[in-house]
């Protein structure tokens, strides 16, 4: 397996390129559209077609190179069905699995932080990678306050979900705005302070009193991200 994490500054997103080394084919999750050059770099210096883009969620603080990189490499983009994306190749559903040669990355439908959330699941030698978006982060959760984001059901994502997969689960976010790259099911289990709660109660009231303001790019990201960031 080829495996990169990728950082855009702007927005402090991380993409992802998985390839599989046998068939020379590769996914990116959650591209930014000012990086497309790179990503085509990237691919073309590892001998690797892009067959696959997908994004976690539609997004409200960057927006997203689908559309870029589908009109550069014929590239199949997915997203959630519940993101009503009219432009998008093919739209996923919880337990999709998606095949990129000899590796498979499974959705499984997370939503809470928007009603359009997934994270991916990828096993690959034994070892268990999940790629969750905005759902879980590293040391935090993302926030539930607008596109129809709702603290119950993140909740429901993360504990009946998430958190219970291997402990040993590589843990790869969206964002991380303090310079995390990683962590492990096991680790934020025990330190991240959004899931220390007693119940789902307890959980929604610290969602629903977090007082944060709207990210500076919502107004335009949103709506372009509709359009496959067009
Ligand atoms: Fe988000």
């Amino acid at each position: 397996m080829i495996f990169r994490q990728l950082f855009e500054r702007e927005s402090s997103t991380y993409s992802y390129l998985i390839g599989c080394q046998e068939t020379h084919t590769a996914i990116l999750i959650d591209a930014v559209k000012s990086e497309t050059p790179k990503y085509l770099q990237l691919l073309a210096e590892l001998d690797l077609s892009l067959i696959y883009v997908l994004d976690t969620h539609t997004h409200a603080d960057h927006i997203t190179g689908a559309g870029a990189l589908r009109d550069a490499t014929d590239c199949i983009t997915l997203l959630g069905k519940e993101a009503g994306s009219a432009c998008v190749s093919q739209t996923l559903q919880d337990g999709d699995q998606i095949p990129v040669g000899t590796l498979t990355l499974t959705a499984i439908y997370t939503p809470g932080h928007t009603d359009d959330s997934y994270s991916y699941l990828l096993d690959n030698a034994g070892q268990t990678y999940v790629f969750t978006g905005d759902t879980l982060l590293i040391r935090g959760t993302g926030r539930t306050d607008f596109q129809n984001g709702n603290a119950q059901d993140q909740y429901q994502s993360l504990f009946t979900k998430l958190l219970t997969l291997p402990d040993s689960t590589w843990v790869y976010p969206a964002h991380d705005y303090k310079g995390w790259l990683v962590s492990t099911i096991a680790e934020e289990k025990a330190h991240n302070p959004r899931l220390q709660v007693k119940n789902l109660a307890d959980y929604v009231a610290l969602m629903n009193n977090l007082k944060l303001p709207d990210p500076t790019l919502m107004d335009i990201a949103v709506p372009a991200n509709r359009a496959c960031g067009k």
